[in-house]
């Protein structure tokens, strides 16, 4: 679904039947104040950039709002983890490279 900022995210929903205005996000989920999920987050948020550069379904997101006191420079912060590695993924818009290996003729030691 298209979030408020207009990126497609997965983990968006939006309800405006019958003028309904009830948004959320199901990978922060409820958290309590301060950490809560409010829609502005979603305009910097990098869920949508990564889900775009990598599909990966062995990838597990989480995400964490941080931020200053008194609700100011609020963001979101991604981990990722990989369910067939157990490892955590560094950069999660590559992904770990163990599910989709780069060919031979890409790596350093080939003998081409
Ligand atoms: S905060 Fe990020 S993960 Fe949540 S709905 Fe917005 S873009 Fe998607």
């Amino acid at each position: 679904m298209r979030t408020p900022a207009g990126f497609e995210c997965r983990f968006f929903y939006g309800d405006y039947y019958r003028g309904r205005k009830h948004e959320e996000c199901r990978l922060i989920g409820n958290t309590k104040s301060p950490r809560h999920w409010t829609s502005n987050l979603c305009k910097n948020c990098p869920v949508p950039r990564i889900l775009q550069a990598n599909a990966c379904a062995n990838m597990v997101l989480s995400a964490t709002v941080t931020g200053l006191p008194f609700g100011l420079a609020r963001r979101v912060v991604i981990k990722a983890h990989c369910t067939l590695t157990q490892t955590d993924v560094t950069q999660p818009e590559i992904g770990c490279g163990q599910c989709h290996p780069l060919p031979d003729i890409f790596t350093p030691n080939s003998q081409c």
